[in-house]
């Protein structure tokens, strides 16, 4: 299965957020087999390679429960999502993962977050962990923030 995680946040002079490619997530996991939930969040990390059978993932684990196999890998993020414009309150896509044998329950925001202003200006290894962030920018006097940020996991095809 795969599966898509999208933000929405209120935006003040921000014109592009996404994830930076190295971006480690924070995740609840539900296993698809018998339900069981991963008591803690489990970290997938891009970097990580684990050898499985047919296949190379970044996460793998076994269901405490049903004793069941199940993985999850990164898909590479479309090079498009550095270039686009995003808007205030709406829904936009920042990730999308294989899944075998899980789902994606929560999801914490974390860090490694890059943001993009209407002047082009980047800032990259921001902290979105409070769902919050605020800076004042020199270059252009303005105030810039993200607040009320809130997540949803979609199914994809
Ligand atoms: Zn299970």
């Amino acid at each position: 299965m795969r599966q898509g995680i999208s933000i929405k946040a209120e935006l003040e002079e921000i014109s592009n957020i996404y994830p930076q490619l190295d971006k480690t997530w924070f995740v609840t996991l539900t296993c698809s087999n018998c339900g069981e939930v991963t008591p803690n969040m489990v970290s997938i990390d891009p970097c990580t390679q684990i050898e499985i059978v047919k296949a190379t993932v970044n996460f793998a684990m076994k269901c405490k429960l049903c004793r069941r196999e199940n993985s999850v890998s990164i898909e590479t993020a479309d090079k498009q999502i550095k270039d686009r414009t995003i808007e205030s309150e709406q829904w936009v896509q920042m990730a999308t993962f294989d899944l075998r044998g899980f789902e994606i329950k929560d999801v914490e925001f974390g860090e490694n977050w890059s943001i993009v202003i209407p002047s082009g200006k980047t800032y990259s290894d921001v902290d979105l962990s409070t769902g919050e962030w605020s800076e004042y920018d020199e270059g252009s006097s303005t105030s810039i923030s993200i607040l009320n940020m809130e997540y949803k996991v979609d199914k994809l095809k």
